[in-house]
């Protein structure tokens, strides 16, 4: 059985620990899209970790980690994280790459910088890791896959030769920088070679016989819903699709064996990079929020930058929810809140003098702003409770007020970074 695990909003909603923590009765995890550009925290036995291309199924002895083909390729950081992870005492996870993913080239990682400071203070927050590049590169096929690396040399050469010509107009004549160094390119490239040769297979061949063999997969989504290029706040979104349907593509398996979508949704909202964040709140209310938030802050886990906070966000959320096919939702960080003596939750966006309840467009979006309802807080820490009768009246309140103003049904409430702190309803 497949199942998706995804997110409702802009990432950073808790996908990482929740897919660890259905990983326990998974034989499969793998990634299937986005790159390097986006971090999971997890938080188990053996301590602390920023997750970025190994999938968060790496922690068990039982899981195989899979790199899917949508998925962009630093073959460096891959291992580096591998070497992470190993020197902090998790066991060589069984790791599997596909022959038709894509490789982030270093050009792909210097462009994507240059084009940022070009832009200054109209930027994207790009993360730098040269997502942008690379999937612009992938549909107007000049990528490189992985399968490419063991093909003849010459070849090869020639290739970079071909799309250094293409690269270097922009690197010159744009950026003022120098061009590409084929011959060293090409030293790199074998590099990679060696580095991956271990794990290269066909990796959607191997997932399908699994699926039919009657496996336990799980697709685990970078970012969320509104940073898809197609649904989401474009163009401040990321490259390639966040949404569970593009699970099947970036695998290589039939869309109708994805039976269960896991949408992870935060109880309050935060966001990184640019672009508009109707419920976003500002000063020292965010401040706190952001000291308190996730485990140990709201701060980038890629980057180490603030992440924007504000409220719950019902009309983001519920768009969200409805275009990833939610089939659950696992509701995370709800701790957090407990400070607060009233909650704020946006459950409607006025524009032109208009509330609406329906996600708008990106040039109508920008004019938003959020109607807010305020909800008693609990005033008193959740941390430890496991039934869901044992959580205060107003925390149970506030759960069942989001889930009927987003209209999907929240099975699984995270009420601490572990991965025991959960509660199944
Ligand atoms: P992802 O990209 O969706 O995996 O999310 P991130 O890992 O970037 O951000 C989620 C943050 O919240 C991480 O620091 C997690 O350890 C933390 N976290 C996840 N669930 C909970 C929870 O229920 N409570 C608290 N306090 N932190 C959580």
């Amino acid at each position: 059985m497949v199942k998706a695990i995804v997110g409702a909003n802009w990432g950073d909603e808790g996908k990482g620990k929740i897919t660890d923590m259905l990983a326990q009765d998974a034989e499969i995890i793998v990634r299937f899209q986005g790159g390097a550009n986006a971090g999971h925290t997890i938080v188990n036995d053996y301590g602390k970790f920023a997750l970025h291309t190994l999938p968060s199924g790496v922690f068990y002895n039982h899981t195989t980690s899979v790199i899917g083909n949508g998925v962009a390729l630093n073959i460096p950081l891959l291992f580096k994280e591998l070497k992470e992870i190993e020197d902090r005492g998790v066991p060589a996870p069984k790791l599997l790459i596909s022959d038709r993913a894509q490789i982030v080239m270093p050009y792909h990682i210097e462009m994507d910088a240059l084009e940022e400071e070009r832009l200054a203070g109209r930027s994207f927050g790009s993360t730098r890791s040269g997502i942008a590049p690379f999937y612009s590169d992938k549909y107007a096929k000049t990528g490189f896959q992985v399968n490419e690396l063991f093909s003849d040399e010459n070849e090869l050469k020639d290739k970079i030769h071909r799309i250094s010509e293409i690269k270097n107009v922009m690197l010159v004549h744009l950026y003022k920088r120098p061009p590409i160094d084929e011959k060293e390119l090409f030293e790199t490239l074998m590099g990679y070679r060696d580095m991956v040769k271990p794990y290269v297979c066909d990796t959607a061949a191997y997932l399908y016989k699994a699926v039919k063999e009657g496996k336990n997969v799980l697709l685990e989504g970078q970012l969320g819903a509104l940073k898809d290029p197609d649904h989401g706040i474009y163009p401040m979104v990321t490259s390639s699709s966040t949404l569970a349907a593009y699970g099947a593509i970036g695998v290589g398996i039939p869309p109708y064996e994805i039976k269960q979508v896991v949408t992870v949704s935060k109880a309050y909202s935060s966001a990184v990079g640019a672009g508009a964040f109707v419920s976003e709140i500002f000063g020292d209310e965010a401040e706190e929020l952001r000291r308190r938030g996730g485990d140990g802050g709201e701060y980038g886990a890629t980057t180490g930058r603030p992440r924007r906070v504000g409220w719950f966000d019902c009309v983001a959320s519920r768009y969200g929810m409805r275009l990833q096919g939610t089939t659950e939702v696992a509701f995370t960080v709800l701790d957090v809140l407990g400070y607060l003596d009233e909650i704020p939750v946006c459950t409607g966006y006025e524009i032109d003098k208009e509330v609406t309840e329906d996600f708008p467009v990106t040039s109508r979006l920008e004019r938003a702003k959020p109607v807010l309802e305020k909800l008693p807080g609990w005033k008193c820490s959740i941390r430890g409770i496991r039934e869901y009768g044992d959580l205060p009246d107003n925390c149970r309140r506030y759960i069942e007020f989001i889930e009927e103003k987003t209209g999907f049904p929240i099975t699984m409430i995270s009420n601490g970074p572990g991965r025991e702190d959960i509660i199944y309803r």
